[in-house]
């Protein structure tokens, strides 16, 4: 394990989760592992604000749960980072 290797599947999988922890329905060890992903996962956090920042901006406009269209372009964006586009610059 190196740490420029970042293992994607692993945060694809934590994304599936991300509406929920969002809206809080996840257990506490499960918001912890996100929390302590993002930490070491630079993508990961920006996605995370990103969502964030969008899910916000929906409850504001509409008193209704995350759109699944956010999570969809979640994991489009996830996707492409795994196919070795990274956002990151240096
Ligand atoms: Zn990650």
């Amino acid at each position: 394990m190196t740490s420029d290797q970042h293992d994607h599947s692993h945060c694809l999988s934590m994304f599936q989760k991300l509406s929920e922890y969002i809206d809080n329905e996840l257990d506490e060890m499960t918001c912890r592992d996100i929390e302590r992903h993002v930490e070491e996962c630079v993508p990961c956090k920006i996605c995370l604000e990103t969502l964030k920042r969008t899910v916000n901006l929906c409850k504001k406009l509409e008193s209704k749960p995350v759109p699944e269209s956010v999570s969809l372009k979640l994991k489009e964006f996830i996707q492409s980072m795994s196919d070795g586009r990274s956002i990151v610059q240096k």
